[in-house]
């Protein structure tokens, strides 16, 4: 066993598509309690190292620990099949730009499906927290209301509701307010910067420069698939080290 401190142990990965060097040599570790800040120029790899941590992608080498215990590979060091995958995977939850909640539920409905069907919670007891989760992320109004009636800014503060309903160990951010209207994202963030504030354990790819300013515990440079800077965000953002931080900072922030 590993320090169960962290949470997230990433070691080593890497990961090619073909001859297209994706992620090389990606290492970090996320302690209970951080919101991690990952940042970097569109195609630096952000997405697949999100998608590696969940085995959603295969990594090619390394090692993803989740509370000390290793992903994708089982304790004989064979590949794990998908339902053991699965299940650890609802340790994990995931928050993309375009999330996807179930059409023909209400939101109380989608954010009791899971945990019910799958996590075999009580049902009344499950509602409860759903509605408690409903009145944290400012929804408490929508929970009878079909997906097709919401905004986008609530389609995504349901999905973070939905997420959180299955009490996961992390929360992966895949871009949560990149795909919204300008005038929905504040009310994203108000939500994610709560979550930090309460000590959620967070991973977050995001443009969004001032929130990872503010609610960051530590950053994550990538540039061509290598972490190139990591340290706090003032340190990161007043004084970068390299020459394509301070470019990127300087063309987003
Ligand atoms: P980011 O999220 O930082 O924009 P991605 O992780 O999405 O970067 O992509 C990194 C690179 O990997 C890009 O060049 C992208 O085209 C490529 N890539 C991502 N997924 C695949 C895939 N499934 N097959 C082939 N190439 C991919
Ligand atoms: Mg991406």
């Amino acid at each position: 066993m590993r320090d169960v401190t962290k949470v997230l142990d990433v070691v080593g990965i890497s990961k090619s598509f073909g001859d297209l060097e994706v992620l090389r040599d990606i290492s970090f570790q996320v302690q209970k309690g951080e919101t991690v800040c990952v940042l970097g120029p569109s195609g630096s790899g952000k997405s697949t190292l999100l998608r590696c941590i969940n085995w959603l992608e295969r990594p090619d080498a390394g090692q993803i620990y989740l509370n000390g215990k290793e992903i994708g590979i089982t304790t004989g060091g064979v590949v794990m099949g998908d339902r053991e995958l699965s299940k650890i995977r609802t340790h994990i939850g995931m928050v993309f730009q375009h999330f996807a909640l179930w059409p023909h539920l209400t939101v109380l409905q989608n954010l009791m499906e899971a945990p019910v069907q799958v996590q075999r919670r009580p049902k009344a007891e499950m509602r409860e927290e759903a509605l408690a989760l409903l009145a944290k992320v400012g929804l408490s109004d929508k929970r009878d209301v079909f997906p097709a009636k919401l905004s986008g800014g609530q389609k995504q503060r349901v999905g973070i509701a939905r997420a959180l309903a299955m009490k996961p160990d992390l929360l992966l951010f895949d871009e949560p307010t990149s795909a919204l209207d300008p005038e929905l994202v504040g009310e994203v963030l108000v939500v994610m910067r709560e979550l930090a504030r309460e000590g959620m354990t967070m991973v977050i790819v995001t443009h969004e420069m001032g929130f990872a300013r503010e609610a960051a515990t530590r950053v994550l440079f990538l540039d061509r698939g290598r972490v190139v800077e990591t340290g706090s965000p003032e340190q990161f953002f007043s004084n970068p080290e390299t020459d394509r931080a301070r470019q990127f900072i300087q063309r987003y922030a």
